[in-house]
């Protein structure tokens, strides 16, 4: 169930909904999603649908990965990313291996801690954790060439915009109640964003505040 031709068939179903991107395509093929799901749901680890991982929350669905990955990777190489809404860790991991170094946010500390027990076990280096309310950002570590948000606010965040590096890629879903709209936000200067609206998709949302 976990095995290399498991994760074959997975990648196969990403093409044929129009991922294109090797580099996405080979990390999503070598990268155990087994590992960040409890082991009573683990048959299903290479379905490409969303799972729960306690706490009210789910682990991403591997389509929804692929693209908004291949989304902020289109213009090149990426130095620093912010990831906001840690989660299990499945697409911090598989960005982990696509840019230098993953700053990622997460306000419920015990997804936060199994996520970094995962990270330790698949020797991941680049990755840096805090626990906080990341609506915020992470204005210290800013600004980042690359922001990835996996939970929906009903607005873009201003914070996020503002920690954007100039040529900055912002991947985000809006909308409320369960039901948004995935967008790409580049910022092409100071003042200037240019936002493109791509895809109706399906996130839990934004919350504000910590989880202990
Ligand atoms: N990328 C994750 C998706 C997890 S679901 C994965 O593939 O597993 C979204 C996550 O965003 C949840 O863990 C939720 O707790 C977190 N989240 C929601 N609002 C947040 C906020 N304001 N700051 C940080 N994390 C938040």
């Amino acid at each position: 169930m976990t095995s290399q031709r498991t994760r074959s068939r997975l990648v196969q179903r990403l093409k044929d909904q129009g991922i294109t991107d090797q580099q996405v395509l080979d990390v999503m093929a070598n990268t155990p999603r087994h590992i960040f799901i409890d082991e009573a749901l683990s048959h299903r680890a290479y379905e490409d649908t969303a799972l729960p991982i306690g706490f009210n929350q789910t682990i991403s669905q591997p389509y929804i990965v692929a693209k908004m990955t291949e989304l902020l990777l289109a213009e090149g190489d990426l130095e620093r990313v912010l990831e906001v809404g840690t989660g299990s860790g499945y697409q911090t991991t598989v960005l982990a291996q696509l840019v230098e170094k993953v700053f990622s946010v997460e306000r419920i500390k015990p997804l936060q801690d199994k996520a970094r027990q995962r990270f330790s076990l698949l020797k991941l280096h680049n990755i840096s954790l805090r626990h906080c309310d990341g609506g915020m950002g992470w204005p210290d570590k800013g600004p980042f060439d690359g922001i990835i948000v996996t939970a929906a606010p009903e607005e873009v965040p201003p914070e996020l915009l503002a920690q954007l590096a100039i040529g900055g890629r912002l991947v985000i879903p809006v909308g409320g109640s369960r039901h948004q709209l995935l967008k790409l936000v580049i910022r092409h200067s100071e003042t200037e964003y240019e936002t493109t609206v791509l895809e109706g998709v399906k996130f839990v949302p934004l919350l504000t505040g910590t989880v202990r």
